[in-house]
């Protein structure tokens, strides 16, 4: 098959390396220049692990390349992938689709011969009906089928995700669509992961519902972690006594400091914005948004708690702000509540993070980046371990300790217990629901 794959971030990169992986000739496309430049130097623009080999192996295969020409590479393929963001429109919160429906114009213009024409960037439902009465009213006598396929990878272990899926689901309105989306994911379908195929807006149903779930589940056991803190009991066992429960499942029941990231603050509010608009409001969406921020905001109090109800003067050592561990993406993270109010209450605030600081610099104005974790807790107040890197699970707790002006730990991923950090000479030390007193 001859895929083109426009967008070539987090989903389109991935995407587009796997597919030639596959087998398949596969052109990435991105308007972003520098992006192109960088991949035809063979580098990779963002930190995915594995993605830099599995990109340099295709390429030499010679079936993959890179380029900002859209009608070049989507001229003969059998397929053409849109995976450009959908960021929250400014305002109402729905999904910002100009981005698709710019290169949903671009591949009308370019397109030749029967094209299958796929979405996999997320979407709201009725999009790829829009995008079919784009590119007809661009090119009324084109011949082509849209697909939603939308993409369910996560940051951080997105080749394995991607190679082998939980799921793959293809949304088709016609069978010549659909056999050419079997042909793609045929490597997928011979090992024996389940395709889903289903109509349009069923495909672009799944994705919102799975990520509203999902997004829901966590702040579900946020919202225990807290009550926990108050009666005495321990979010960690709670969480292990529910999760084994096959009908609740053991997945996403970590308390932390809120989800962020480039998909479930987004893809919540467009979810509850499509509810509104069709009248069948989603009221548990809607009240798991205000309760996500509610959780974002408890954690400055934890700090602030910690050091005696003000952070002012006080140095503040921050370990990780990407919105999780093993991405550079710093998209909603709950980082970008959490320091600048620090910085806000007169904070002096020393930052670090393995792959953050490129996209931090620029969004964490105010703050010291450190090198490691004993640089940034080098006179500080307090530590606040923000995100759960593996460098920042396996600390040396008493080196911390040693250089710190008043040892105290906010452990907003319960990555420590109060014995570990009581050992190592810290004072004082909150996790997230859990009571933990010294
Ligand atoms: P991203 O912002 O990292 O990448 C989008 C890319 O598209 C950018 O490089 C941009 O320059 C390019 N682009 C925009 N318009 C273009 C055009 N007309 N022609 C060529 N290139 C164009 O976004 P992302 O994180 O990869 O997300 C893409 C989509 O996939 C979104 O809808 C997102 O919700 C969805 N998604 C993301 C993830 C994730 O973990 N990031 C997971 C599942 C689904």
């Amino acid at each position: 098959m001859r895929i083109a794959m426009i967008g070539t971030g987090y989903v389109g990169l991935v995407s587009g390396v796997c597919f030639s992986d596959f087998g398949h000739d596969v052109i990435c496309v991105d308007k972003n220049p520098a992006k192109i430049e960088m991949l035809e130097r063979g580098e990779v623009p963002i930190f995915e692990p594995g993605l830099d080999a599995l990109l340099a192996r295709n390429v030499d295969a010679g079936r993959l390349t890179f380029t900002t020409d859209l009608a070049k590479a989507v001229k003969g393929a059998d397929a053409v992938f849109i995976a450009v963001g959908t960021p929250t429109r400014r305002g109402d919160g729905h999904a910002d689709l100009s981005y698709v429906m710019a290169a949903a114009e671009e591949i009308a213009h370019a397109m030749d011969g029967y094209t299958v024409v796929v979405t996999k960037s997320t979407v709201p439902v009725g999009t790829n009906r829009q995008v079919q009465e784009v590119i007809r009213g661009a090119k009324p006598d084109a011949e082509f089928d849209v697909a939603s396929n939308p993409e369910f990878l996560r940051e951080g272990a997105a080749i394995d995700d991607f190679m082998r899926p939980d799921r793959v689901v293809v949304g088709v309105q016609s069978d010549r669509a659909a056999d050419v989306m079997s042909e793609i994911y045929r490597p997928l379908f011979l090992r024996d992961f389940p395709i889903v195929t289903t109509d349009l807006e069923s495909a672009e149903m799944i994705k919102y519902a799975a990520n509203a779930f999902l997004a829901v589940k966590i702040t579900f056991v946020n919202e225990i972690a807290r009550l926990c803190e108050q009666v005495g009991a321990d979010i960690k066992q709670v969480s292990k006594g529910i999760g084994l429960d096959g009908r609740i499942g053991n997945k996403f029941l970590h308390a932390g400091p809120g989800y962020g990231g480039s998909c479930f603050p987004k893809d919540t509010r467009a979810f509850a914005r499509t509810g509104q608009e069709h009248a069948a409001p989603l009221q548990l969406v809607e009240t798991v948004i205000k309760v996500n921020d509610e959780v974002k905001r408890r954690m400055i109090d934890k700090v602030m708690d910690l050091c005696g109800g003000s952070v002012n003067g006080k140095t503040v050592a921050v370990l990780g702000v990407t919105f999780k561990p093993n991405t550079d993406d710093m998209r909603e993270a709950p980082s970008l509540t959490i320091v600048p109010a620090l910085v806000g209450g007169g904070a002096k605030v020393r930052v670090v993070d393995p792959q953050g600081r490129r996209e931090g610099e620029a969004l964490l104005p105010g703050v010291h980046w450190c090198d490691d974790p004993y640089e940034a807790a080098e006179k500080a107040d307090v530590v606040v371990i923000l995100t759960e890197w593996n460098e920042f699970r396996a600390l040396d707790l008493k080196r911390m300790a040693e250089r710190m002006e008043t040892p105290r730990m906010a452990d907003l991923r319960n990555v420590y217990s109060s014995a570990d950090v009581k050992e190592a000479g810290f004072t004082a030390y909150a996790a997230v629901g859990r009571r933990d007193d010294l």
